[in-house]
């Protein structure tokens, strides 16, 4: 029997077309769907339009609300298909990953050509996405990304090309597996599998990167502010500037838990380093390790965490059993 799949369109260039002002949205789930001729002997398709935004675009909330809509939907189908914007696909995908409940396969794809475009790949991957959520083994694995013919953990993946049809890869991880013309061929499971029960999130969470010389004045900025958690994208191991360490410790002491990123792709951050603003110094003074999570993610994760009402303490432990 076909499975029943239902698919999510939400926006980005696998929706839009290059016209006068450049490439804007302009295709509808059903056009899209009509680009794939012969895909109703794949699967049952039905439709549902989230909506039709390029990906720039998209909030926590929206993110929190498409997670809501699976949710609710997800009950009368085998498996579900989100398309989505390249550029920010990585985060609405992993908010999916924490929030979800279901076991059944719920897969994110895009394209990186418009639909003017010789050669488009954004057909192929909604063809190649439904196959991967109509396969009878793609249950249980987490939320996937299926693009360019492999499969990626959203926990793992990173977009690493703005303009080639390759545009994502997993440091460390490497695919899930592999979309072949005959059959969906997985290699592994993804060893990370979190779902939080989740009323509300707290999408107050600001992100500030480090470059060479840089002051508090963003981290002051954010205090002052009011926020309620911040991420720092550190250099290497998780080190700052002295300056931003002394900001870092003051949103401490006023309850501001801060997560430490690196804005090196590959590797963990940790408390090596015991010199002014070393990740060492960090951690003693409560800062939060977010280990190999990149920043973008590890921010979503504390936008949930925050919306658990997890304290600080509660905030660290979460991340550190993320090891990777
Ligand atoms: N700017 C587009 C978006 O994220 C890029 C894409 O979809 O590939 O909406």
């Amino acid at each position: 029997m076909k499975k029943k799949i239902l698919i999510i369109t939400t926006g980005g260039t696998i929706s839009m077309k290059a016209g006068a002002d450049g490439v804007v949205p302009s295709l509808t789930g059903s056009e899209i769907i009509k680009l794939i001729p012969g895909i109703e002997t794949i699967a049952e398709l039905s439709l549902y339009e989230f909506s039709n935004i390029p990906s720039p675009m998209m909030t926590p909330q929206k993110m929190f609300e498409l997670s809501g809509i699976v949710t609710s939907k997800i009950e009368n189908f085998d498996g579900v298909v989100i398309t989505h914007g390249t550029d920010t696909i990585e985060e609405t995908s992993y908010m999916l990953f924490l929030t979800l409940q279901t076991k059944k396969p719920v897969i994110f794809t895009a394209a990186m050509r418009s639909n003017e475009e010789t050669g488009l790949d954004g057909p192929r991957n909604l063809y190649n996405a439904i196959r991967v959520a109509a396969s009878e083994k793609s249950y249980d694995r987490g939320v996937m990304l299926a693009v360019n013919d492999e499969i990626f953990s959203v926990r793992e993946v990173y977009k690493s090309s703005t303009s080639q049809t390759n545009a994502f890869d997993a440091p460390h991880y490497g695919v899930l597996g592999l979309i072949d013309v005959d059959d969906i061929i997985y290699y592994r499971k993804s060893e990370f599998r979190y779902k939080f029960k989740v009323d509300r999130i707290e999408p107050d969470v600001d992100l500030i990167k480090l470059c060479a010389g840089m002051s508090r004045k963003f981290i002051d900025h954010s205090i002052r502010s009011g926020v309620k958690g911040i991420v720092i994208e550190a250099f290497g191991r998780g080190n700052v500037t002295p300056d931003m360490k002394n900001g870092i410790v003051e949103a401490i002491r006023q309850g501001i838990p801060v997560v430490i990123t690196s804005r090196v792709p590959n590797g963990r951050v940790l408390g090596i380093y015991g010199y002014d603003g070393g990740a060492k110094q960090l951690e003693e003074n409560g800062a939060i390790m977010g280990y190999d999570l990149n920043s973008e993610k590890a921010r979503l994760k504390l936008i949930v965490l925050l919306g658990l009402n997890k304290s600080m303490d509660e905030i660290r432990d979460i991340f550190k059993e993320d090891r990777g």
